[in-house]
């Protein structure tokens, strides 16, 4: 073992995960509030954002923060090929990290920087706990959207036996085995907050209030959070295909006593079959529920598609470093 090994070992290392999308007018504030943050903080900080396909200048702001050669923090740039989406960013980060704590947190300074000493601090004083994570107690956001997100929260907790804590964030702090947990579940279809919560480990969950975006516009818009919520409950719940199957069960048993009906009916009593409206009725409905399992079940059979497919969750156009020496591989 080198020197480098027994430096580790004197001084600890925290690593941040910042996945960025046109954040260009963040990015640089985002470093300068590190700044002020680990100011008397007496571990070594690596920044390690990821540029994730952004449309602005963000990757440009990225390079200049990557040329400071002589800043105390390792700063890292990791520059997709495109979009992947925060999923893939966050995922990107993770692998590409070297700390004995990592952070996961936002560009926008919506998360304070500063509020990373506090979960630092209650892993560095209680090894029971793994992880640290920031949940936010009063929603901001309107009554309905919060409602919704309530229900979500509600509704994932009980369709897949995990508990995900409502309004908990990704804005969390870990312990590097925590980390190597995460990534070893190499799923495409990646929906953190259910990963987080799958992995187990000891939790302590801190309440925070997100302050406003300073710049720029948040990219989930209603539309985005459905699918969000969509993706969650059939990442992490086989209760859909449960459900399809009861109401196929349900559906054939109601079938069965009628057809008794009609033939009892026929045969004892001459009645002939009943009306054209109860068939036309009968035949929408089964119709419909057909069409409706098949839409659950092909839910299913696409994410099996895309995992088949492996192809990798995110492409690396360039890792970028102010310590050239601390490069690590690509996905
Ligand atoms: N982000 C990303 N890729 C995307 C969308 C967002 O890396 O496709 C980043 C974004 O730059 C920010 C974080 O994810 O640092 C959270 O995004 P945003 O602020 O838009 O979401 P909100 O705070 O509204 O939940
Ligand atoms: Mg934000």
């Amino acid at each position: 073992m080198g020197s480098g090994e027994q430096m580790k070992k004197s001084k600890k290392t925290l690593s941040l995960v910042i996945p960025c999308y046109n954040e260009e007018g963040n990015v640089t504030l985002f470093y300068e509030a590190c700044q002020k943050a680990f100011q008397n903080f007496n571990m070594n900080v690596e920044l390690v954002f990821v540029n994730d396909g952004s449309k602005d200048g963000t990757m440009k702001e990225l390079k200049k923060l990557v040329s400071l050669k002589q800043d105390r923090f390792l700063i890292k740039a990791i520059n997709f090929s495109r979009n992947f989406g925060k999923e893939a960013a966050m995922y990107a980060g993770l692998k590409n990290v070297s700390g004995d704590y990592v952070t996961i947190i936002d560009a926008d300074l919506q998360q304070q920087p500063e509020l990373i000493l506090k979960m630092v601090d209650i892993l560095e004083k209680d090894e029971n706990y793994d992880c640290v994570c920031y949940y936010q107690e009063k929603r901001k956001e309107g009554r309905i959207v919060s409602f919704l997100k309530k229900s979500f929260y509600k509704t994932i907790s009980k369709l897949s036996k995990i508990n995900f804590v409502d309004g908990a964030s990704d804005f969390r702090t870990f312990r590097k085995y925590v980390v190597d947990s995460i990534l070893s579940l190499g799923e495409k279809n990646r929906f953190s907050k259910g990963i987080f919560s799958w992995i187990g480990f000891q939790t302590y969950y801190l309440p925070y209030v997100p302050e406003a975006r300073v710049y720029g516009k948040s990219s989930f818009n209603m539309k985005g959070l459905f699918q969000y919520a969509f993706s969650g409950i059939f990442s992490f719940s086989i209760a859909p295909i449960r459900f399809v199957t009861f109401t196929g069960t349900l559906f054939s048993l109601l079938s069965f006593i009628y057809l008794f009906v009609v033939v009892i009916q026929k045969l004892f009593f001459s009645i002939d079959i009943p009306g054209y409206a109860t068939l036309i009725a009968c035949l929408l409905l089964i119709g419909g529920i057909i069409l409706f399992a098949l839409g659950i079940i092909g839910e299913y059979i696409a994410r099996i598609y895309v995992e088949v497919k492996d192809r990798p969750i995110y492409i690396a156009k360039e890792i970028l470093s102010n310590k050239e020496e601390n490069l690590q591989d690509e996905e």
